[in-house]
């Protein structure tokens, strides 16, 4: 504690808004850096001289808007407030700017918010806002591209087993280390099986890593409660897009996002909560 509680949570919110500000930016940039890096690999594998683009970091080159490619200056970038001041609305072309945008900063200042009133300014707090903002941006690049990058699945992995070696976290070490193994291994079998009766693939490698990761965060406990509460809550989600006409193309929605809530529920009510809530 350093003042009083509500004020340190408080102070972790506003440092969550900002940094839900650069989660915007990574969740729009990393795919399109992993697509980039591939192109290039493909292209020395068949000898080819990979095609220079321009350049591409998560903080090169400046934001633009997408529409007329104003740049977008500090002011207009203040997380949430220059959404309100703007109306939603690019200052130059007045072109909608997507609500996703003070979304994922709301939600980002929430979760640090939470995380600091729930743990106090301590380790444990700073590696739950580490694994909730981990899990959210996982989220919101699968649910666009399908896509769960390696580059944030395996340190999550790691850092599950480094914060239950810690104790930052409610498991054993050897908890978390099956967990993650358990994880990976369940969801493989369920894929290879779900392929062999159906020639199709029903998830992706990314879930599997992902799912390790929950099981080295919640240990091998949780995994069932979680894979229940992720069924739930893409049930729920598949039925409401089949009823309303938001329909993906192809049909296709990905798993991911679904973990993570379950992730981010058993972070905030526990894993056995869940099944209770699930009422097993
Ligand atoms: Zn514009």
């Amino acid at each position: 504690m350093l003042v009083s509680p509500l004020f340190d949570a408080g102070l972790a919110g506003v440092f969550g808004l900002l940094l839900g500000s650069f989660f915007n930016v990574v969740i729009h940039r990393l795919p399109l850096m992993l697509e980039r890096q591939w192109a290039a690999e493909c292209a020395e594998l068949q000898g080819k001289e990979a095609e220079p683009g321009p350049v591409l970091t998560l903080n090169k080159p400046r934001s633009r808007c997408p529409k007329c490619g104003h740049l977008i200056r500090w002011y207009e970038n203040v997380p949430v407030f220059s959404y309100l001041a703007l109306r939603g609305k690019c200052s130059a072309c007045a072109a909608p700017i997507g609500l996703r945008y003070p979304a994922v900063e709301l939600a980002t200042g929430a979760l640090f918010f939470y995380c600091a009133w729930r743990w106090g300014i301590t380790p444990p707090a700073a590696a739950w806002a580490g694994f909730g903002s981990a899990v959210l941006v996982l989220a919101l690049i699968d649910w666009d591209t399908t896509l769960l990058p390696d580059d944030i699945t395996l340190p999550l992995v790691w850092a599950g087993l480094i914060a239950a070696a810690l104790r930052w976290s409610d498991v054993t070490l050897p908890q978390a280390l099956w967990g993650a193994v358990a994880g990976y291994v369940s969801l493989w079998l369920v894929y290879k099986g779900f392929k062999l009766l159906t020639g199709k693939e029903g998830m992706g490698y990314g879930d599997f890593k992902l799912f390790a990761a929950l099981g080295a965060w919640f240990g091998w406990q949780a995994l069932v409660p979680i894979i229940l509460m992720a069924s739930v809550i893409g049930a729920i989600v598949g039925i409401a897009m089949k009823l309303s006409t938001g329909l993906r193309e192809g049909g296709y929605v990905p798993f991911g996002p679904f973990l993570a809530g379950a992730g981010l529920t058993a972070m905030v009510f526990g894993p056995a909560a869940i099944l209770e809530t699930i009422g097993l």
